[in-house]
């Protein structure tokens, strides 16, 4: 994306969501209804993180663009030889394989992806919000009925819960760009509605359990996935790029 496009995607995002979930009538359901499919997109989404969170941490990285030489890097990684070399790596990469690096990266030094700002995170997840948000725009002229509007009201939650999955994930972590963040979900943690820093970390050292990023109540079914994914070798623990 164009980099001047890039201070309007932010408020255009939100201003057609509001766009999407203003315009149907809704049907007549009881609040507790629109409650429950709440809930459902909340761990519809948190699912869905966590199979996507498996196919970026097992990814193998592309050798040929030099990605095992960025990732092995002894030096100064705050170096002027660094940054070029990273600069260089990414600028033949494509979008999906800079978000795999940054996000196996992660796993063995967080300081850098700590200073990421609520923007960086914003256009790593935007293009599955937008295409969640299509989705929706699209029920818009068959949202007359209950089963419809459910369909839309879902896909709707879904757009904009993915859209944070990242900066969700950040604030676990303690980011220093989104305190007012970091503080809502120590608060989410107390309360049981997501997943401790601790559990997190187990993920860090293993790579075999808490991949789910939204709130972690679907950790139990994705974790029995990468586990049988491991048995039949469709993933390879080799991949893994972990804390050592
Ligand atoms: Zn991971
Ligand atoms: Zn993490």
């Amino acid at each position: 994306m164009p980099a001047n496009l890039k201070p309007f995607m932010i408020p255009l995002y939100f201003a057609l969501w509001l766009w999407v979930a203003w315009l149907p009538e809704y049907s007549a359901a009881p609040p507790l209804y629109w409650l429950l499919l709440a809930v459902l997109a909340w761990l519809n989404a948190d699912f869905y993180s966590g199979l996507i969170h498996i196919y970026l941490d097992y990814r193998p990285l592309d050798k040929h663009k030099g990605f095992e030489r960025l990732f092995h890097y002894q030096g100064d990684r705050s170096s002027a030889e660094f940054e070029l070399m990273k600069q260089q790596v990414l600028a033949q990469a494509s979008w999906l394989e800079e978000i795999v690096y940054s996000f196996k990266i992660h796993h063995r030094n967080v300081r850098p992806y700590l200073q990421f700002t609520y923007s960086h995170f914003f256009f790593e997840t935007f293009p599955a919000a937008a295409f969640l948000l299509a989705l929706a725009a699209l029920m818009l002229p068959l949202t007359s009925g209950l089963l419809a509007d459910s369909v839309w009201f879902i896909l709707l939650l879904c757009s904009v819960i993915a859209l944070h999955t990242n900066h969700i994930h950040a604030c676990v972590h303690g980011s220093k760009q989104m305190r007012r963040g970091v503080k809502l979900i120590r608060f989410l943690q107390k309360i049981g509605l997501m997943y401790s820093a601790r559990r997190h970390h187990e993920h860090h050292k293993a790579g075999l359990q808490g991949f789910c990023l939204i709130s972690g109540h679907t950790d139990f079914l994705v974790d029995r996935i990468c586990g049988w994914l491991l048995q039949k070798g469709w993933i390879s623990q080799a991949e893994w790029r972990g804390e050592r």
